[in-house]
């Protein structure tokens, strides 16, 4: 089936997802498409529903847990989406696959900023609205007036205040794939932006290089909680089953520790949720997203 679908961008069969996951796990993908431009993916979304084939999006993988059997359908990837505009009124356009430190810098070289605190969250743009990422108790969809998101093959604008989104989540439909994003951004001085972005980059460099693949923080902070906090709690640093393990630098990453399957991270996340559950009665939810089918 996947052999008749056609675009001008590439298409790669049975794509190990392991190559385009942060966690480096996954099996593979039916087919991996990477459209050339707007026309291309309306193009594919088509053939795709034409061949009753699923299809999702994805970034740049630095939040996906892809099971060891991989994923049926289609894996479409945005990176050729980079563009970023002005918009005028400290409005800046930004497509899905745009880096986030990109859009920064762009805000920055226009005097406009806000976003500071994406500056280090490795990732796209889609892949950030998508996750509503953010830190320091800031969320990216504080700063979205609209987004641009093809559903079955219609192309619609959703302003943010018709979506339902919160701490790192936003409702969307299954097959939904955000093309791009308008943020607000305010007036700010570049050298100030400069220093939000060097001190996110610093914090980052020391407290997230944790010497391992892995996704960041694996779990959700519960409502006035730190999920590290309760982990350690539970007396789980260091804690391994097989190849993953939880980070003995920062124990709300779960890490791969060198030949970790799926399910090596997924047996232990459930150890981490029964433990933490056990100590706190605290029921931990995971921020990773965790797609495709066990083996
Ligand atoms: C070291 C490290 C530190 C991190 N620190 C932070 C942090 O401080 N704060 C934070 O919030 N996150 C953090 N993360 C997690 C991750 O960087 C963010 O969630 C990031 O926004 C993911 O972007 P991505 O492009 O890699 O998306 P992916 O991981 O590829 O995708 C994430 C989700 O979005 C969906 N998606 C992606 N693009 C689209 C699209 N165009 N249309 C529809 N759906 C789409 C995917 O299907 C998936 O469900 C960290 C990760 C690492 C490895």
């Amino acid at each position: 089936m996947t052999e008749n679908i056609e675009i001008r961008g590439s298409l790669l069969q049975n794509e190990p997802m392991s190559r385009h996951t942060s966690l480096k796990v996954g099996g593979p993908a039916d087919l991996f498409a990477i459209p050339e431009d707007g026309e291309d993916l309306r193009s594919l979304v088509n053939q795709l529903s034409m061949a009753k084939m699923p299809w999702m999006a994805v970034g740049r993988g630095y939040n996906l847990l892809v099971l060891d059997g991989g994923i049926r359908g289609a894996v479409i990837s945005l990176e050729k989406f980079c563009r970023i505009e002005e918009r005028g009124n400290g409005r800046i356009f930004a497509e899905s696959g745009a880096d986030n430190l990109d859009v920064v810098r762009f805000g920055q070289r226009l005097g406009l900023g806000g976003i500071g605190f994406i500056s280090g969250i490795p990732g796209s743009i889609g892949g950030a609205i998508r996750m509503n990422a953010g830190a320091y108790g800031e969320g990216i969809l504080q700063r979205a007036v609209c987004l641009t998101i093809l559903r079955g093959n219609e192309i619609r604008e959703f302003c943010i205040s018709e979506l339902d989104y919160g701490y790192r989540h936003l409702s969307l439909e299954p097959g939904d794939i955000l093309i791009s994003a308008m943020l607000q951004l305010e007036a700010r001085d570049p050298a100030i932006t400069e220093e939000e972005i060097k001190k996110d980059l610093e914090l980052r460099r020391t407290k997230h290089n944790v010497g391992f693949p892995s996704a960041g923080s694996f779990f959700k902070n519960p409502q006035g909680q730190a999920a590290w906090r309760l982990i350690d709690g539970a007396g789980l640093r260091g804690t391994k089953v097989g190849g993953a393990g939880v980070s003995e630098l920062h124990s709300n990453f779960l890490v791969n520790l060198g030949g970790a399957t799926a399910a090596d991270f997924l047996q232990l996340s459930a150890k981490v949720k029964a433990e933490v559950f056990k100590t706190s009665g605290i029921v931990l939810e995971e921020e990773v997203r965790i797609v495709g089918e066990e083996l």
